[in-house]
């Protein structure tokens, strides 16, 4: 611990419990005491430069005034208060913008309060819309490997059964049924026997579309979205499309599912919705999948009620970040992002061990043929003044839209001396 460590850090730490941790072994975590745009302020004087718009939420960059000022608006207003019997102007204002935002008719939004709480929410949905139509053995999902969903039981139990730091939970969850990527014809045919053999206990099929984040930055083609989505609804499952990583701009376009046209029947999203300030989420169903729920009984009805959803201040900060893709050129931003990231880490090919170097939209992949030390690449990441969390065997990219040539220079500049040293 240096000098400059605030009192705080030593007195809080032994009673911490850090995310995805083996505490026994645990560095303690550099002290962040505030961020502007694409930098994170240390408390021993240090800035870093910002690789990662923490967990990919921060689009517009950190403390954007814009959205600052929506949300000291709004709370001295009213921050929250419930959902359940009372209507806030911000949530309204909000479904109402992101039902015209997302494709087709994705129009009824139902919010939550993380992306794995929308992920659970989208699962008992589809569930439930079958059994409304008078189906009730639809109750399995088809989900990928490599995928990864969230850390609650039911997000769990559709994410990579072996890779997703769940295998241990196996015995516990609901079992699902998983297929590989259907990136080969061979690959294609045994999904769509997969789905022709179980069609009739299939509720759904899970995908985040374009790229498997948290399961390794793994990318692929919108026609292979197409081919998911269509044989999913030949066989009458609903397309679950998890946006909560590629949603608002991450991958160039506003959604991942838009470069592939195609509509999913319900859709979540996340993370970058409240443009990286608070914690908000939502699951959108279109017109049919709400439609089902429709009748005089309790029984028809989705049961489901965070206590904090469609919270007033998360909204308004929501309702901020769209008027930011409105009114700046976030997808251009993103785009021209795909290309620095791609000169910048294109060096990296050459080094010893790196198996791919990838790029797309806002995301810039290194990727090794094995496990690095990824605590130790993580230190001397920050020792050249970039905030990066590599994980697995990768090194990733994830800047804020609004990145500068000059950051996105020096992002890619520190992972190369890095991984060369
Ligand atoms: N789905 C995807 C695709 C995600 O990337 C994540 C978070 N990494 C989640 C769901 C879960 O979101 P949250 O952490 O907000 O629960």
């Amino acid at each position: 611990m240096s000098e400059q460590s605030p009192g705080w850090l030593m007195d809080g730490w032994p009673h911490i419990w850090l995310p995805y941790t083996q505490m026994q072994t645990a560095d303690l975590p550099p002290a962040a005491v505030s961020t502007s745009g694409t930098r994170i302020a240390l408390a021993d004087g240090r800035t870093l430069i910002d690789g990662m718009a923490s967990w990919w939420t921060a689009a517009h960059g950190y403390n954007h005034p814009h959205i600052l000022a929506a949300m000291s608006e709004q709370l001295q207003r009213m921050p929250h208060v419930m959902f359940g019997g009372l209507a806030n102007e911000p949530a309204f204002t909000l479904a109402k913008r992101l039902a015209a935002l997302t494709p087709g008719n994705l129009n009824r939004v139902f919010f939550a309060d993380s992306g794995s709480v929308a992920v659970e929410v989208a699962l008992k949905m589809a569930f439930h819309y079958h059994y409304n139509l008078g189906d009730s053995r639809r109750m399995k999902f088809v989900a990928f490997r490599g995928g990864y969903h969230g850390d609650t039981t039911g997000a769990m139990a559709v994410t990579d059964p072996d890779e997703g730091m769940h295998r241990l939970f196996r015995e516990l969850l609901p079992q699902h049924l998983f297929a590989d990527l259907p990136t080969t014809p061979d690959g294609l045919e045994r999904f769509k026997e997969l789905l022709a053999e179980e069609s009739h206990a299939i509720a759904g099929v899970i995908v985040e579309p374009l790229v498997q984040g948290a399961g390794g930055m793994k990318f692929h083609d919108p026609d292979l979205l197409q081919d998911i989505a269509g044989y999913a609804r030949h066989h009458g499952a609903l397309l679950i499309a998890d946006e909560i990583f590629t949603g608002f701009g991450r991958t160039g376009s506003m959604f991942a599912c838009d470069q592939a046209r195609v509509v999913p029947d319900i859709m979540c999203v996340g993370k970058a919705l409240t443009g990286g300030t608070m914690s908000l989420a939502a699951t959108i169903a279109t017109d049919a999948v709400y439609g089902a729920f429709l009748g005089e009984s309790d029984a028809r009805a989705l049961m489901h009620g965070p206590t904090y959803m469609a919270n007033p201040l998360a909204c308004a900060a929501a309702n901020a970040s769209l008027d930011l893709f409105e009114r700046e050129d976030r997808l251009g931003q993103a785009k021209a992002l795909e290309a620095m990231l791609a000169a910048g880490l294109a060096p990296c090919r050459d080094l010893p061990g790196v198996e791919d170097v990838r790029t797309k939209g806002a995301i810039g992949v290194v990727e090794f043929r094995r496990k690095p030390d990824v605590i130790a690449l993580r230190r001397k990441f920050i020792d050249e003044g970039v905030w990066i969390r590599p994980f697995g065997n990768i090194v990733y990219l994830t800047p804020a839209l609004v990145a500068t040539h000059d950051d996105i220079s020096a992002l890619t500049g520190a992972i190369h001396k890095v991984l060369s040293s």
